[in-house]
């Protein structure tokens, strides 16, 4: 029997702009030593099921005597199996974080997206879990400090979930527990808005676990609220032997009027969170980008520059930013073109490759060379042309 019992309460809150609440939570520690957070996604109500779906599996598995990753890659089956059943459902997703108490007093803390685990010991706030998340990667990459990481714009891009793929990796976090131990649960919308010290400087002061719950909540709540909120607190409790007398007439150490899994709600939010196919979602754009500025490289075209017919490399007006450059400039002045000719080059006549136009300025030079009278003196060719420095402005 583990040397410790856990006594834990949690609180969600739709928050102060979503329609529904995609977050759920279990809080009633029993006989499993169970305790999660899921925080759920998908269009229209499929977030809400997600995170249910995974938390009944996640109870049911651990009920049948599965370990706690066997448990959560079972939940990952079961989400999955809902969404390609279901077409209303297909694209949801869920985070899932979770801790089970072993009987050697371990606290095993299983996690899969960016619903976090924390450590509060000696009144020393610590982050168990790392977040699936792509400003996270970054973070580890060094492409982003951490403080750019918590404004940046797309911080709710995870790159892990359960539900999308029929294989998950799931992260382990084993802690050795100690006395007087507590550890938080919760969804993004708590870390999102409620800065660490804010976090522990709550969960130093009330020792009550579900009001400390309900002021991390209404914390998040008063900071905006933007988005779902759920917080779980779990204090390690040290079992003396009237507990464990106790604990064998009466099961469940926890309050009897939590259910095992909250009823799930009403939700209207569509806000689709993007999930792990959103990175080759964006190798697709880099590509595309690039394909584009090979295509704004090698294309040019005819124009007007400085009060002469002008071949520019790239394309009039440039094109994601890859503006055009100077290829070549000409000695024609455009007034010597006929009116269809300028008219042409006015907006920028395109050619595939450099030859194209540069045989067109031929034809310009040839067309202007035919309507001239002998006795005036002719266009100069091409080489006599100064080098550009010795342009004067325009
Ligand atoms: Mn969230």
């Amino acid at each position: 029997m583990s040397p410790f019992k856990l006594v834990a309460a949690g609180v969600t809150d739709v928050g102060r702009v979503r329609d529904g609440n995609e977050d759920d939570f279990i809080d009633q520690a029993d006989r499993l030593g169970l305790v999660a957070v899921a925080d759920g996604m998908g269009g229209h109500r499929a977030g809400e099921v997600a995170s249910a779906t995974a938390l009944e599996a996640l109870r049911a598995a651990v009920a049948n005597g599965r370990s706690l990753r066997d448990a959560i890659e079972g939940a990952n089956d079961a989400v999955l199996e809902k969404s390609e059943s279901h077409r209303e459902l297909h694209g949801m997703g869920t985070t899932l974080t979770a801790g089970m108490l072993g009987s050697d007093g371990q606290l095993v803390v299983g996690h899969v997206g960016d619903s976090r685990a924390y450590l509060v010991r000696d009144g020393e706030l610590t982050q168990i879990t790392n977040d699936h998340s792509l400003v996270e990667e970054l973070v580890r990459g060094g492409e982003l400090t951490p403080e750019q990481a918590e404004v940046h714009p797309r911080r709710s891009i995870i790159t892990r979930a359960l539900g999308i793929d029929p294989q998950v990796e799931v992260d382990e976090y084993p802690i050795d527990l100690r006395p007087g131990d507590r550890i938080l649960l919760c969804s993004d919308g708590l870390t999102t808005m409620v800065r660490p010290d804010d976090i522990a400087g709550i969960l130093n002061r009330e020792h009550d676990p579900k009001r400390a719950a309900q002021l991390l909540v209404d914390a998040a709540n008063e900071a905006g609220g933007e988005d779902n909120v759920t917080a779980v607190i779990i204090d390690a409790v040290e079992v003396t032997h009237d507990d464990a007398t106790a604990a064998a007439a009466v099961p469940d150490d926890d309050t009897a009027d939590a259910p095992p899994v909250k009823p799930r709600r009403r939700t209207g939010r569509t806000v689709l969170r993007v999930l792990v196919w959103v990175l080759p979602i964006l190798a697709v754009l880099a590509v595309a980008f690039f394909a584009v500025g090979w295509y704004a490289r090698n294309t040019y075209y005819v124009g007007i520059d400085r009060g002469r017919v002008t071949v520019f490399q790239g394309v009039e007006g440039g094109l994601l930013g890859w503006d055009p450059t100077i290829d070549r400039r000409t000695t024609i002045d455009p007034g010597a073109l006929t009116p269809a000719q300028r008219e042409d080059i006015t907006d920028g006549k395109k050619f595939s490759s450099r030859s194209e136009a540069d045989a067109y300025v031929t034809r310009l030079r040839q067309g202007i060379e035919a309507r001239t009278p002998a006795t005036t003196i002719p266009v100069p060719p091409e080489s006599t042309v100064p080098p550009i420095t010795a342009t004067p402005p325009s």
